[in-house]
């Protein structure tokens, strides 16, 4: 087979390249796929060297501050960051918010940083496919610090934590009240929480760091491969962005990203398969389905007799 037009330019590293790439894969006419797919098998050997890094919120939090200071800090020191976004308010209005320029004014006209906004349309399933294969095509074309968005709320955090190295909650310095806000499942998914905005109240948020360590040693065995640690911060300021690149090095040194970026993997193919499956199955049967689900409800047939029934 030959080479893809845009690999040889997107391994050199060229924006434009990429940008296209990223739209190529963001498609969903069936000939752009095809072509998307035989793109990303190329240039599949080329990642594995990157650290991918997620990051949650509430709206409010510093997000954007945050990734602004993070990312020129790294840019400085000759780190190429890649920035993308999984914002599920994209899905429903078709419209992104998220990853949006003027929001990281510095890093957007960097030449060592690439800024993408959460592709937006389909089902949230789709969105976080189109974001995991543009961090693949980011990788192919150099950056080696991705960083991947998302607002704080709902099934977004989990699509995110499935297909990133490390997670990082962001909260805020008043976390005593908050702590009852961030749900349990979120706090299971992170590996560093970093308490932001430590300038406006240095107090609250030394206390706001130790209710999170608290919590977190809870919720995490002692033969954890890795103990999730609470940081903090100032976006701001810039004061502790440092002492978080030292925290995402030492769980870069202890932990196996590749066994983990393997199971994300098989976790990703087999939800695939199951949309995939249950779509074909689907198909041109909703009449029949709607009928079955029916009869379920009315007590006619038990659920299991049903299915039994569909699926001898
Ligand atoms: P996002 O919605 O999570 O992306 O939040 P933004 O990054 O847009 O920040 C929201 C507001 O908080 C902005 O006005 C920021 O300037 C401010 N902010 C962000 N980080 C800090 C910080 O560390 N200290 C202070 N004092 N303000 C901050």
């Amino acid at each position: 087979m030959s080479p893809h037009l845009l690999a040889a330019p997107l391994l050199a590293g060229q924006r434009r390249a990429l940008a296209r790439a990223i739209t190529l894969v963001e498609s969903t006419r069936p000939q752009d796929e095809a072509s998307a797919q035989e793109l990303l098998t190329e240039l599949a050997p080329q990642g594995g060297r990157s650290i991918r890094i997620g990051l949650t919120g509430v709206p409010g939090v510093g997000k954007s501050t945050f990734i602004e200071a993070l990312g020129l800090w790294l840019a400085e020191r000759g780190h190429r960051v890649a920035v993308l976004a999984v914002d599920p308010s994209s899905v429903r209005t078709g419209g992104s918010i998220m990853g949006d320029k003027t929001r990281m004014p510095g890093l957007s006209v960097h030449p060592q940083a690439f800024i993408r906004p959460s592709p937006s349309g389909g089902t949230l399933g789709g969105v976080a496919r189109r974001t995991r294969e543009a961090m693949t095509l980011c990788e192919a074309a150099g950056y080696d610090v991705i960083l991947v968005e998302t607002v704080g709320v709902g099934q977004s955090e989990t699509q995110v934590a499935g297909m990133t190295d490390l997670f990082v909650l962001l909260t805020l310095p008043n976390a005593g009240d908050e702590l009852q806000g961030i749900k349990r499942g979120i706090m299971e998914l992170c590996d560093l929480a970093v308490v932001n905005k430590a300038d406006t109240d240095p107090k609250a948020a030394n206390r706001a760091q130790s209710q999170l360590t608290a919590a977190l040693s809870l919720l995490t065995s002692h033969a954890a491969e890795w103990h999730p640690r609470a940081l903090q911060v100032s976006a701001l300021t810039g004061k502790g962005i440092e002492g978080f690149w030292e925290a995402v090095q030492q769980f870069r040194g202890e932990v196996d990203l590749s066994a983990r970026r393997r199971s994300q993997t098989a976790a990703w193919f087999d939800e695939l398969l199951r949309e995939a499956v249950w779509k074909a199955f689907a198909a041109g049967r909703a009449e029949e389905l709607a009928a079955a689900r029916e009869q379920v409800q009315a007590g006619q047939q038990t659920p299991v007799q049903m299915v039994r029934q569909l699926i001898p």
